[in-house]
C-alpha cells in the first residue's frame, strides 16, 4: 500500500443521517465549463443538496496545452470565497479532479500540494493507446470497429490499474466512462462485461487501499443512458466487500446540479448498500441512505 494512504486509517464506526450530498462538480475554472460556483452552489440549494464538492479539473492530458497550476490555484481560492458567501446556506468541499496522475505523479504531488483539499478524485480521461492520445471525449467511435473499441477499452481498463496502484486520490471517478462515448454516445452495444476480470482487480486494489467507488450520474440524460458504473459492476463491488461509495452528478453547469442523485440513491439501496460517503480533510463520513 503506497506511503500516502495512512491518512486512510479511520474507523467509520459511525453513520450520519441522511442528506443530499453531490461529490462532483466543475466550475468556469474548469476547462470544459462555464460555471461560476456561486451559480452552481444556488441551484444545488434549490435542488436540496446539503454538500457539494467542487471538483475542478488537473488533467495530465493538458499539461502541454494549459497551465493547469494556475487553474487549481484559482479554483482554490474561489472556493473559499464561496465556502464564505454561503456559510449557513450548503456546504462546499474543496476538492480537486485529479486526471491521469499516474502520467506525471511528480506533478499529480505538486497539484496536491497547491490546498488543503477535502477530496481528491482519480480519473482516466485519456488513454496512452498508440498515436491516440486526446481524451476519449473527442474520439468519433462510430468511426471504428468492434476490434478497435476493444482493443482501446482494454488499454483504458490498464490506465485505471496503474492509477488506483500507485496515484493518491480518495475516490475512483467513472469507472467505465470510455462507455458513456461508445455506447451511450456513438450508440455501439460493446459489452463492459469483457473486461470483468480486470474490473474486479480494480476494485480489489482500491477496497484494500479504502478508496471509495463512484456512482457518476452523468450518463443518464444520453440518448443511451448508462450510469457509471452500472449495477452489475455495484454487484461485484458489493461481493468483494466494496463499502466506500460516493455519488457524483459531475455537472459541468447549475442546470445539471445534483442531476441523478436521488436515482443513484434508489439503486444503490437496491443493490444493498446503505450508506454513501462524503469527504472532509480526506477522510470519510458516512452517510445513511435511509
Ligand atoms: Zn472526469
Ligand atoms: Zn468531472
Amino acid at each position: 500500500m503506497p506511503n500516502f494512504d495512512k491518512h486512510k486509517n479511520f474507523h467509520a464506526n459511525k453513520t450520519e443521517p441522511h442528506i443530499l450530498c453531490d461529490m462532483h462538480t466543475h466550475s468556469e475554472n474548469s476547462h470544459d465549463s462555464a460555471c461560476p460556483i456561486s451559480d452552481m452552489a444556488e441551484a444545488q440549494i434549490k435542488k436540496g443538496t446539503a454538500v457539494f464538492a467542487v471538483t475542478d479539473h488537473y488533467d495530465g492530458c493538458y499539461f502541454d496545452s494549459r497551465d493547469i497550476f494556475s487553474d487549481i490555484k484559482n479554483s482554490v481560492k474561489d472556493i473559499d470565497r464561496n465556502i464564505k458567501k454561503f456559510d449557513g446556506q450548503i456546504e462546499i468541499l474543496k476538492g480537486i479532479e485529479l486526471g491521469e496522475p499516474a502520467w506525471s505523479p511528480e506533478d499529480a504531488a505538486k497539484a496536491l500540494e497547491l490546498a488543503d483539499f477535502d477530496v481528491v478524485i482519480g480519473s482516466v480521461h485519456a488513454v496512452r493507446y498508440k498515436d491516440i492520445k486526446k481524451p476519449y471525449s473527442m474520439i468519433d467511435f462510430s468511426d471504428f470497429d468492434e476490434g478497435f473499441i476493444y482493443d482501446y477499452a482494454d488499454v483504458y481498463f490498464d490506465e485505471m490499474t496503474e492509477m488506483a496502484e500507485t496515484a493518491d486520490f480518495d475516490i475512483l471517478a467513472h469507472l467505465t466512462c470510455p462507455f458513456r462515448y461508445i455506447n451511450g454516445k456513438c450508440g455501439k452495444n460493446a459489452d463492459i462485461m469483457q473486461f470483468e476480470d480486470k474490473i474486479r482487480s480494480i476494485l480489489s486494489v482500491i477496497i484494500e487501499r479504502k478508496i471509495a467507488l463512484e456512482v457518476n450520474t452523468s450518463g443518464l440524460y444520453l440518448k443511451n443512458p448508462i450510469i457509471m458504473p452500472d449495477e452489475k459492476v455495484l454487484d461485484i463491488y458489493r461481493d468483494m466487500g466494496g463499502r466506500l461509495i460516493t455519488i457524483g452528478s459531475d455537472a459541468h453547469a447549475a442546470e445539471n446540479a445534483a442531476s441523478g442523485i436521488h436515482y443513484a440513491e434508489e439503486l444503490l439501496k437496491k443493490a444493498g448498500f446503505s450508506s454513501v460517503c462524503i469527504y472532509r480533510k480526506r477522510i470519510p463520513v458516512l452517510i445513511s441512505l435511509n
